[in-house]
């Protein structure tokens, strides 16, 4: 049995380091790996996401918001809408994926690649702490999406597998490209823009998990059903990863011509 023990307690990292929310999410992973509800290679996907993250300024970046809209009306179209939630997005965003449920109707589902029963019932004990009043995923996943094996392909009959709309964060490629087979509409948020998720979802989300959650909550919010066929209606996924791409792009060639005191090209 191997020691977990957190070696890196918040009050050593100093108020005004300048990367001191970044590193205080990394604490909260740390803890969350104790715990058992982040498995070991939850650490490794974070670490991608942060070096996307960084790419994009830490920001929501404009075709984020689009996605994000997107996204945010799809709760009002949707029948069954399910927020999909995992060990990362748990540790990360239980509150800001309790609200966004409680604020559209839609249900929460645990939905893990590495599934164990211990560690499902510990992430839905998470999000009842944050305030969820149902948690699916856990004693009721008994049903399988076509196409994915073992336990990482059964979800709750009431839930994922009912879904005409999936959110889900953090996810990887196979799974995102399964429900999109099952004619789901999936929206899903990956700071990676070149991910196989980013590439299969109906909506990609490039950005962080929890300015994503926000913001789909507060775009939510502010519109209703007619602009929401709108927003869909003008919705371009594809649109959204080359705006991303080229945002970066041109963000890193600014940066460098910056540095050399260049005049930035146009
Ligand atoms: P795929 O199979 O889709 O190509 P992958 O192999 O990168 O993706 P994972 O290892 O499961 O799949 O990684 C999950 C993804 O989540 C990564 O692309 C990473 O950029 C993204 N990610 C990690 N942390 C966050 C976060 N906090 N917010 C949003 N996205 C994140």
């Amino acid at each position: 049995m191997r020691e977990c023990r957190v070696v890196f307690e918040e009050w050593v990292i100093p108020e005004t380091h300048p990367r001191r929310d970044s590193l205080l999410e990394r604490e909260k992973l740390v803890e969350a790996v104790c715990e058992g509800i982040v498995v070991p290679q939850g650490l490794i996907a974070h670490g991608r996401g942060e070096c996307f993250d960084y790419l994009l300024g830490e920001q929501t970046i404009p075709p984020a918001l689009d996605a994000e809209r997107a996204a945010a009306a799809m709760f009002h179209l949707a029948k069954h809408p399910v927020i999909s939630v995992n060990g990362n997005t748990a540790a990360l965003a239980a509150k800001e994926v309790v609200e966004l449920a409680d604020a559209t109707g839609a249900l929460i589902e645990v939905n893990l690649f590495y599934r164990t029963k211990e560690r499902a019932e510990k992430i839905a004990e998470l999000l009842r702490e944050a305030g969820a009043r149902e948690v699916l995923g856990v004693d009721d996943a008994t049903v399988r999406i076509p196409g994915l094996d073992s336990m990482r392909g059964l979800v709750s009959p009431r839930g994922i597998y009912r879904a005409d709309y999936v959110l889900l964060g953090i996810e990887d490629g196979d799974r995102t490209e399964a429900l999109v087979r099952m004619g789901k509409t999936v929206a899903a948020i990956d700071l990676n823009p070149l991910s196989r998720t980013s590439l299969a979802a109906t909506i990609p989300i490039p950005d962080h998990v929890r300015r994503a959650l926000r913001n789909i909550k507060r775009e939510y919010e502010r519109m209703d059903r007619e602009e929401a066929k709108h927003v869909i209606e003008g919705f371009d996924a594809k649109r959204v990863i080359a705006a991303t791409l080229r945002y970066i792009s041109s963000r890193l060639e600014q940066l460098a011509a910056q540095m050399l005191g260049e005049q930035p090209k146009r």
